[in-house]
């Protein structure tokens, strides 16, 4: 017989691929809630099954009605309720954040269940950069929408994690090149499953490679992030600070140039003083 929990949400990752991935807290938590909310039924049911769960389900998304999630924060008051999603950690790009804002605006108490994650997962397979890095789930489906996207997050220093499907890789991977330029890529495919591969390259070369085969699968693609800009001469800084000076104070021109030429402000500042310039 397990042991009742205090009531409140209990938000509790799941594997992405391998049941072996499952945490024992994770299992003993679905063992002894009262309830468990799931993206589909019929997806979380093997799920249950598989760690001997047999607390009620109750499908929930961010746009079920606001009257179901009243009802469950009600319910939440006095029970305990783990939220799962089909796969992975709840909330990354599946439901949830509307419900934790709810409980917490009704003091109800939250607690997550730490796990599987494929974006994190992938991250550690690209052998990209991950001390910065941008989640960016799925991209837009339409060419324009997706292309703004990609716009967006052009210049960002960090490395990017996108969501992907087989069927659409290719056109993504395309767009993904025509806006972001030259950068190493990884496709990470089928994460702890039998099939799990990771293909890295450039993001024209994996492009290429996947533009007439689409891959079977789950996706995940990290970029790396945009090639280091070369620091710029003394020469280049006393051009763009002489002309900055014309019309502006030393600080105000420092912060420009040093913004333009992506070099730290003291450098600009300092050589702006040298040229003559006064705040
Ligand atoms: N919440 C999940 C998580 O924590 O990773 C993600 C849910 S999102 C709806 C599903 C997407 O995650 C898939 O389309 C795929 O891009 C990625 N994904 C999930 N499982 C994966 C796996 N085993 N290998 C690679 N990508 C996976």
């Amino acid at each position: 017989m397990h042991q009742p929990l205090p009531p409140g949400l209990y938000i509790v990752a799941t594997p992405i691929g391998n049941l072996g991935d499952m945490t024992s807290r994770a299992a003993d938590v679905l063992c002894r809630v009262d309830r468990v909310l799931a993206e589909d039924k019929r997806v979380s049911a093997k799920l249950l099954a598989h760690v001997g769960a047999t607390a009620p389900m109750t499908a929930y998304h961010d746009h079920s009605d606001e009257g179901l999630r009243q009802k469950l924060l009600a319910e939440m008051s006095v029970k305990a309720i783990a939220l799962i999603s089909d796969a992975g950690t709840p909330l990354i790009s599946d439901p949830g954040y509307k419900l934790v804002r709810a409980a917490r605006e009704a003091g109800l108490a939250v607690h997550t269940l730490p796990g599987p994650c494929a974006a994190i997962a992938a991250l550690t397979l690209a052998g990209l950069p991950t001390d910065r890095f941008l989640f960016l789930g799925f991209l837009p489906a339409k060419a324009k929408a997706r292309a703004d996207a990609i716009a967006e997050v052009a210049a960002i220093r960090a490395s990017l994690v996108l969501y992907e499907s087989g069927p659409r890789l290719g056109e993504s991977l395309d767009a993904l090149a025509t806006g972001l330029g030259t950068r190493d890529a990884a496709v990470i495919r089928e994460i702890s499953k039998l099939h799990e591969e990771t293909v890295t390259g450039t993001l024209a070369e994996l492009a290429e490679r996947y533009r007439d085969a689409p891959p079977k699968g789950e996706i995940v693609i990290v970029i790396g992030p945009p090639p280091e800009r070369e620091a710029a001469s003394d020469a280049e800084l006393d051009v763009a600070l002489t002309k900055a000076l014309e019309s502006l104070s030393p600080s105000r021109a420092a912060a420009d140039v040093a913004a333009a030429l992506g070099i730290p402000k003291k450098r600009a500042y300092a050589r702006a003083l040298e040229l003559g310039g006064r705040d």
